[in-house]
């Protein structure tokens, strides 16, 4: 395992840290990959495991996680607490989606590689060692600087119902203004399958993005972690519970995706309804005038809840998700 962490994962009390990568490269012979970890415990309980910037230009996770390694306080939990506030380090030091070192999307790489590159030890590092010590997995997302998003828990549809039961559950418990039942586009690599594989308990949220932040989304992502561990038995105390709408994604007639390039008009604004059939953008061309724009339509009835940030989309790129609300 070249990957060590400085501190003992499995000591009582709090310990400040970080998993420590040998990295050899031109600017630094004997170098290391240093990503933060913080794990506090108090007596037999469960763990729970608790990251932030999977992908390295989102940034709700990182300051929430941050405030609990710095204010949670052993006397606090029954259990234990792993805490990383910038799970991919190098992606998130170049405020970047992925890792420049090894150009990997760490949410496509897992379970990773003993004897990969940095991003595949580091998700091979985090599958073996932390995701196994965990009962409970909450993996924070948001749009980066690509996407916008409603602020929205998830959780996913499995196989096994108990689990899934228990996934949806802990969604709930973290009560952010929506709920997801989440269909993803491509669930090959990410930490999601990964921990729902071992038979954990997963939730994972997208809050907002445009690569930055809002006390609205840092309060969602604050509350949430708060809710979470008391579902979880590690903290006492009472959830704050605030109106959720559960939203659904039947199918992938939820995505619309761009089929030409240019400047993007969007007519809708996130958490807008749309009926389908409805324009949702035009694209109007980049490179001419006396072109009419081209209507990205939707292909059903729903609420907007992403789109696309930048003004400018390339051929291929994600415009919108019509979620169904349910209930
Ligand atoms: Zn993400």
């Amino acid at each position: 395992m070249s990957i060590t962490p400085t501190i003992p994962l499995d000591a009582q009390g709090v310990h400040h840290g970080f998993l420590k990568l040998p990295h050899s490269r031109d600017d630094s012979a004997w170098g290391s990959v240093m990503v933060p970890i913080t794990v506090i415990a108090n007596g037999a309980g469960p763990t729970a495991l608790l990251t932030g910037a999977n992908h390295g230009d989102e940034y709700e996770g990182p300051i929430a996680l941050q405030e609990l390694a710095l204010n949670l306080q052993p006397q606090d939990i029954t259990g234990r607490v792993i805490i990383l506030p910038m799970m991919n380090m190098p992606a998130f030091s170049a405020g970047l989606r992925c890792s420049p070192i090894d150009g990997a999307n760490m949410n496509r790489s897992f379970p990773g590689r003993a004897d990969g590159s940095v991003t595949q030890k580091l998700c091979h590092y985090i599958a073996t060692e932390l995701v196994t010590r965990a009962d409970i997995v909450l993996d924070f997302h948001a749009g980066g600087r690509t996407l916008d998003f409603l602020p929205f828990a998830a959780a996913h549809i499995l196989d096994d119902k108990a689990q899934e039961t228990a996934c949806m559950a802990a969604m709930q418990a973290f009560n952010a203004p929506y709920a997801m039942r989440m269909l993803e586009i491509d669930n090959v690599g990410m930490l999601d399958t990964e921990v729902e594989g071992q038979g954990k308990v997963f939730v994972t949220t997208e809050l907002g993005g445009a690569g930055t932040t809002t006390p609205k989304m840092v309060g969602i992502a604050r509350k949430g972690i708060h809710n979470l561990l008391i579902h979880a038995g590690i903290l006492t105390g009472t959830p704050v519970v605030e109106p959720s709408q559960m939203l659904d994604m039947p199918d992938d007639d939820c995505f619309l995706f761009a089929e030409q390039a240019g400047l993007i008009e969007y007519l809708v604004s996130l958490g807008d309804d749309v009926a389908r059939g409805q324009p949702v953008a035009r694209i109007w061309p980049a490179d001419r005038t006396g072109i009419a724009p081209v209507e990205v339509c939707a292909k059903r009835s729903g609420i907007l809840t992403a789109r696309h940030v930048p003004g400018l989309v390339q051929m291929g790129d994600f415009i919108s998700l019509v979620a169904v609300k349910v209930g």
